[in-house]
């Protein structure tokens, strides 16, 4: 079958688009034919070192995905052959006390997709059934296969972690990208007020008309001097960030007593001045969050169909054309998710 895959750590050129073996299904498993896949941050990582994260070369890439179900256990009742599917890239031992206690997504020995196992830049993937759901109709491939990184993600720092309310104001840095716009669209359907930053004017134009009440440029305005004069001196009273340290102290200076603030990345730099004084003294809440388990994205897919909650794609590229999809994601630029479509063997 065609699919992308590393043969080592580097650039581009350990990224091959060939031929790999199509996988065998085992008892319980699901041959999903894959129609769309979504680009993630952590597909640089493991194309540029790995991230320390234990695989074995050659790797097929790909977290997210979505497909046909062409292959399925004839005893298995809620999925069929020729069935839409999207997958939840986390496969959970089952076994282990977090497992046990139904926090898959702690699991100590959990396999992602593309990370400790081929991924869904494939003609073909094979995964548990508990693994896959049916699509939300509304979607096309792409948009159903962001849900399971990005807005899965989101889901849980909002709704889990945060325990976001209509009422609360939620910040948003660094608009544009998939976990924050994903952030974006879900707090809004919430019913929160959000506020969101970027450091691109046309970024911000674009997520006020998605439905963001306030947007501040982090270039050329103070951020927590902003949000203080858009809340009455008040602060918010929650922050979703995947920024990192170059925006860490003004998100802390963003919250109101005894706020949260949850993190899920560190793109510029992972050890900022941690301002225990102000964590403290304020009694704000930190929250760490990756991706989500499996019933919080039941809950996202069923929120989906009924919402008309759309995720937003950048571009779209087909798998032959994988090197300049990761470029662009590489620069940067996008607003969104790239899509690769993966057409049919
Ligand atoms: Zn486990």
């Amino acid at each position: 079958m065609k699919a992308v895959f590393i043969t080592g750590h580097g650039g581009n050129e350990v990224v091959e688009i060939g031929e790999r073996p199509r996988p065998a299904r085992g008892p319980g498993e699901v041959l999903v034919r894959m129609r769309a896949a979504t680009l993630n941050r952590v597909d640089l990582y493991m194309r540029d070192s790995g991230a320390g994260i234990t695989h074995r070369l050659p790797q097929i890439m790909g977290l997210d995905g979505a497909g046909i179900v062409e292959e399925v256990d004839a005893s298995e009742t809620s999925l069929s052959p020729g069935q839409r599917v999207v997958v939840h890239p986390g496969i959970a031992c089952g076994r282990c006390e977090f497992c046990q206690r139904g926090e898959g997504v702690l699991c100590t020995s959990i396999q992602y997709l593309g990370e400790h196992r081929d991924g869904t830049l494939a003609e073909y993937v094979c995964l548990p059934a508990t693994n896959v759901f049916p699509m939300p109709e509304s979607l096309d491939f792409a948009e159903a296969a962001a849900l399971g990184v990005n807005h899965l993600t989101a889901w849980r720092m909002l709704f889990t972690k945060a325990q976001l309310k209509p009422w609360e104001t939620v910040l948003i840095f660094g608009i544009g990208g998939g976990v924050s716009l994903a952030a974006l669209q879900l707090a809004k359907l919430a019913g929160s007020r959000a506020i969101v930053t970027s450091r691109d004017d046309p970024k911000l134009q674009r997520a006020l008309a998605m439905g963001a009440d306030h947007a501040i440029n982090g270039t050329t305005q103070d951020v927590a001097r902003e949000v203080m004069a858009l809340t009455g001196g008040r602060g918010v009273d929650v922050v979703i960030e995947n920024v990192g340290q170059a925006v860490w102290s003004s998100a802390l200076k963003s919250l109101v007593r005894g706020g949260r603030i949850v993190t899920c990345g560190a793109t510029t730099g992972d050890q900022p001045p941690a301002d225990l004084r102000r964590i403290f003294i304020r009694q704000l809440q930190l929250f760490g969050s990756t991706l989500g388990d499996l019933d919080e994205f039941r809950h996202l897919l069923a929120l989906t169909g009924r919402a008309a909650l759309r995720p937003v794609i950048d571009s779209r590229y087909p798998l032959g054309d994988v090197h300049a999809a990761l470029d662009r994601l590489e620069a940067g630029s996008q607003f969104g998710k790239i899509a690769i479509t993966i057409d049919e063997p």
